[in-house]
């Protein structure tokens, strides 16, 4: 499913609030360590593991059950919790994918200080510079768990994800005929879906969008890199140049255009480097 695809364009994200604080986690919610635990392969060295979209070992019913617990998802709402898969396509499989992809052990982006960069205002968010040596994924889980208080599935929001209060909503990521009105590219590829976590995720650091600059489709941009079209842009760009010897090319690609289209509703990215063009070569393996 990570074929190459011609969109036109995607806007992301736009139901935009603050989190509410630091919360502790309730008592029920699974920690990083359970959740490892449960996955197992999949999530100790996701880019290795997952190929063309396809798993090499199974993403387990256990595995989903944790990570829906830990990020308190509404498995109602997704029609259900995932059986064992190795190949996401529904929204549920996808959406514990690119959580997978996110919460990766191994893989990561890494120190968000190296080159390139993550927005510097986000760096602390994740332990600051130098702190995420073999600690990425938890950074993430922390930071998840810490800023979004549910995850539900709402096929009428006009985006793949977006964010209400501090509720993670996620729309229609996994159609291949997505209802009118709906605007993205769906199916997304994992890396598409983790960088979209990534921008949603961040949306508790950073405020509202704002207008574009230039007239185009999408309608909410940010003015700097220093927003969640950054982060995101940053996280894609990143994970794929970390991951560049394992990853094949359509994966590669996946997250050279995740990072392009958030890129692209920055309205002045010209000093960001995950925005430059060419930073991201994708000869595959
Ligand atoms: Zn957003």
């Amino acid at each position: 499913m990570a074929a190459v695809r011609s969109h036109s364009f995607v806007a992301w994200a736009v139901v935009v609030a603050f989190a509410s604080g630091c919360e502790a986690a309730s008592s029920e919610q699974a920690g990083y360590s359970e959740v490892v635990l449960a996955c197992g392969p999949v999530i100790n060295s996701p880019p290795a593991a997952l190929v063309a979209g396809v798993f090499s070992d199974p993403v387990s019913t256990n595995c989903g059950a944790e990570l829906g617990g830990a990020l308190n998802v509404d498995w109602e709402t997704f029609g259900g919790a995932p059986a064992e898969f190795y190949e996401p396509s529904t929204a549920s499989e996808l959406l514990v994918a690119g959580v997978i992809i996110l919460l990766a052990a191994d893989g990561g982006p890494g120190d968000p200080c190296a080159a390139p960069a993550a927005p510097e205002n986000f760096r602390a968010s994740l332990g600051g510079c130098g702190e995420l040596e073999g600690e990425n994924g938890k950074s993430w889980f922390d930071l998840m768990q810490r800023t979004i208080s549910e995850v539900r599935h709402d096929l009428a929001i006009p985006y793949p994800m977006a964010r209400a209060s501090d509720a993670l909503v996620v729309g229609d990521i996994a159609s291949d005929d997505p209802p009118e009105g709906v605007i993205g590219a769906p199916p997304m590829a994992v890396v598409e879906v983790a960088a979209l976590l990534a921008h949603e995720v961040s949306h508790a650091v950073y405020g509202r969008h704002v207008a574009c600059a230039d007239e185009q489709e999408r309608t909410e941009c940010d003015e700097t890199a220093e927003g969640a079209y950054g982060v995101g842009a940053w996280w894609a760009a990143r994970w794929a140049l970390v991951n560049a010897a394992v990853l094949d090319f359509d994966d590669c690609d996946a997250a050279r255009y995740s990072s392009a289209q958030q890129c692209s509703a920055i309205n002045e990215s010209d000093d960001f480097a995950s925005c430059e063009a060419d930073i991201l070569r994708c000869s595959g393996t």
